[in-house]
């Protein structure tokens, strides 16, 4: 497995791959590799021939205070994980290799960026979006992996897909948790060990609120505040939304009648945390 951070250097390699007829696949992230991201490299690897994984922390996806600085970097590490994963190639670039100063066009999303965690993520998506939009131009993968942990993430690639006809297949995949039932995610590393301890909130009150709705109940207003009641149990925790929405088109519902997303941003002491399940209704 090789580490390349120019772009002339990973087109050059996929256009072999392609000139050979390899399939490809894309796995975009940001580093700081765990099981959920090596979830995502196994599962291209089953599928394709040829695996690439994106290291980059994209900075114009970061609001005003957010982690941009303090965002865990470690390539060594993750070199390891994605060669034991089953990749075949890092593409690891600098921001200076991504953009230019004077960067003109970007991609904009509309109503799907407007709720969860882009109602106080302004720019989120849109940063989401253009760098996606640039890997797939940098790298014509066949497929490209994203994780269910970030489904408004998801939802809004795939229509970023279906609108701009990117010629790539998105494939969704499962939440990987920790034992005790906490979703894997790089930013778990900020919880001191009492934090890490309360976190366990998020997955419990999602738990709360799937055996209500498999007990029949429909009142998304009432599933709610069974997800709202349990949190305020963990003094750590500080809600940042409990929303449930249309799993296809985010858009907020009364009444849990069809596929939902149940979706929860909760921030553990200074760090922000997010669960979710999707309910076949
Ligand atoms: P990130 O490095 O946080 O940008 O994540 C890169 C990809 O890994 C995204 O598609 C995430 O949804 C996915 N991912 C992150 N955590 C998990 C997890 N616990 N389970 C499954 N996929 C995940």
């Amino acid at each position: 497995m090789n580490t390349v951070k120019t772009i002339k250097e990973v087109r050059h390699q996929v256009k072999v791959w392609k000139k050979e007829g390899y399939s490809v696949a894309l796995v975009p992230t940001m580093g700081s590799l765990h099981s959920g991201h090596e979830s995502l490299i196994n599962r291209a690897a089953k599928e394709n021939e040829k695996v690439v994984v994106s290291i980059f922390v994209n900075p114009i996806q970061f609001g005003k205070g957010e982690d941009l600085d303090s965002y865990p970097r470690d390539l060594h590490k993750d070199e390891i994980v994605c060669d034991s994963a089953g990749a075949d190639l890092i593409f690891a670039p600098k921001a200076d290799e991504m953009y230019y100063k004077d960067i003109e066009a970007s991609v904009s999303v509309k109503e799907l960026a407007t709720g969860l965690c882009g109602a106080k993520r302004p720019n989120h998506f849109a940063g989401v979006c253009t760098v996606v939009s640039k890997l797939f131009n940098i790298i014509p993968a066949d497929k490209a992996y994203f994780g269910e942990k970030d489904a408004q993430q998801l939802a809004i690639i795939k229509r970023m897909v279906r609108d701009l006809n990117f010629d790539i297949e998105i494939i969704g995949c499962p939440i990987v948790r920790e034992k005790d039932g906490l979703a894997k995610s790089s930013r778990n590393m900020y919880l001191s060990s009492k934090e890490r301890e309360a976190a366990l909130i998020l997955n419990k009150s999602l738990t709360k609120c799937r055996d209500a709705l498999s007990n029949g109940e429909k009142s998304t207003k009432l599933l709610k505040k069974i997800i709202k009641s349990e949190i305020e149990k963990e003094v750590l925790a500080r809600i940042d939304y409990i929303e449930i929405v249309d799993a296809f088109s985010l858009d907020v519902i009364d009444i849990a009648c069809k596929p939902i997303l149940v979706a929860i941003a909760i921030y553990i002491g200074k760090t922000r945390l997010i669960d979710n399940f999707i309910y076949e209704a």
